[in-house]
């Protein structure tokens, strides 16, 4: 079944505010098997609500509406529904009553303007808000369907979840199950190249690659009458990708890289501490934005001078002097130092160059070491991504904490 989804508001248009709610409407939809072919965005003007709203019907099956129901002269979104759909405005009496009672128990006066929330187009079903005043409406008619929904997120979204999608769900003849995979450590090129044969002959499930910051997400979507089934449909292909990708797929859905190696070094009781150079405190950032994680993770020291490489990790003079500061050998030392200051199992460094001045032919810009001391073992790694300053420490943090989580498996 084809859904539309039209969101009413010249802020929108003018780019005052992001339209967030299609976004949300857009996901719920998928998950419940319909096929959103059209997203518009319409100003509060009567002529041209009213005209979407007429293309919307001749195309789409269900139209999903947000925003425009609120009290002012600029909430129009039932007027042009009701005349796209030629319906009468009448008053409905629970609706007003509610609205009088809210105004009561507030002790204020309820606005003349006000009562036009307390009407509906003829033969609709009200959703009752219960998070603000405006009532969302639900009015079908030759076998289409409006559902107009307030525009604040905090009323739509519980509005939706509590009384459309239930409707929706049962109207639907499928549902749309799917599972991102979260791969780091192969680019994009290479994850596509692995499973050729998968996209070629994909079908029931899909599965579509995304790069994203550094990493490659591979979502696997299926279709089907039963959850049940869609559940085996997901975990088999999840097993054919695994026995393809391996360890390179480090997580599920929202799992973060920092997360998942939160989990490993809590699961194997060890401690990190981190001395970074170039990505100057990303790594630690990252550590601390999972919750839980000062179980594990002990220090992080930025050291961006060689006097700091030398000072806080003891870094050797001669060995910044013979190789440099972005080196495997300053590396090692960086590693093995901060675990040591720290007194943690185990160390992790970065030191690159992230441009964009200071490359050279011998030492370009997107050069990066990093370093991983673990209890006595410890060595260094060498990368090349030459890119922006910003996606190179980015990547050098990821790669840093990809490492690790390879060294704890
Ligand atoms: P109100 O009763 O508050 O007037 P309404 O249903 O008339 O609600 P609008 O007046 O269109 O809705 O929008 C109210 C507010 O809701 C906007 O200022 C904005 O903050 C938010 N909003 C509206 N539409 C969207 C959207 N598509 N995505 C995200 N937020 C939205
Ligand atoms: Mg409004």
């Amino acid at each position: 079944m084809k859904c539309e989804i039209v969101a009413v508001g010249t802020e929108l248009l003018l780019g005052n505010i992001v339209n967030s709610n299609a976004r949300f409407l857009s996901e719920k939809l998928a998950e419940l098997g319909y096929d959103v072919y059209y997203h518009v965005t319409v100003g509060d003007n009567l002529t041209r609500l009213k005209t979407v709203i007429e293309q919307g019907l001749d195309r789409s099956d269900i139209i999903i509406t947000t925003g425009g129901l609120g009290p002012t002269d600029d909430d129009l979104t039932k007027d042009g529904v009701a005349a796209a759909l030629g319906l009468k405005l009448i008053p409905h009496k629970e609706s007003l009553e509610k609205l009088e009672n809210s105004f009561k128990l507030a002790g204020r006066h309820m606005p003349e303007c006000n009562l036009k929330q307390g009407y509906i187009p003829e033969g609709s079903i009200v959703l009752e808000n219960n998070n603000g005043t405006a009532p969302g409406i639900l009015v079908e008619k030759n076998g289409k369907a409006v559902i107009l929904l307030p525009g604040p997120p905090k009323e739509m979204m519980p509005m939706f979840d509590e009384k459309v999608y239930p409707y929706l769900k049962a109207k639907s003849e499928f549902i749309i199950k799917s599972k991102t995979l979260r791969i780091v450590g192969v680019g994009e090129s290479k994850v596509q190249e692995m499973l050729q044969l998968i996209f070629d002959t994909q079908d029931n499930p899909t599965v579509a690659p995304y790069a994203k910051d550094g990493e490659v997400h591979l979502r696997i979507t299926a279709k089907c009458k039963e959850d049940l089934e869609a559940d085996e449909l997901l975990k088999n292909m999840d097993k054919q990708i695994h026995d393809i990708l391996g360890d390179n797929i480090y997580g599920y859905d929202d799992e973060s890289l920092e997360y998942v190696v939160y989990k490993l070094l809590k699961e194997k009781h060890m401690t990190v501490a981190f001395a970074e150079s170039c990505t100057g405190g990303m790594i630690s950032g990252r550590m601390t934005n999972v919750s839980g994680v000062s179980a594990v993770f002990m220090d992080g020291i930025v050291t961006y001078s060689n006097e700091a490489k030398m000072k806080f990790l003891n870094v050797k003079e001669e060995t910044l002097n013979k190789f440099g500061a972005v080196s495997s050998e300053t590396a090692i030392e960086m590693a093995t130092g901060i675990k040591r200051v720290s007194g943690t199992d185990v160390g992790v460094s970065v030191t690159g160059i992230a441009g964009p001045e200071g490359g050279s032919a011998e030492k370009p810009v997107g050069l990066f070491y990093i370093g991983i001391a673990v209890r006595d073992k410890v060595e260094a790694h060498r990368f090349l991504f030459p890119s922006s300053r910003e996606k190179i420490r980015w990547n050098a943090a990821t790669r840093a904490l990809d490492l690790l989580r390879r060294e704890l498996l």
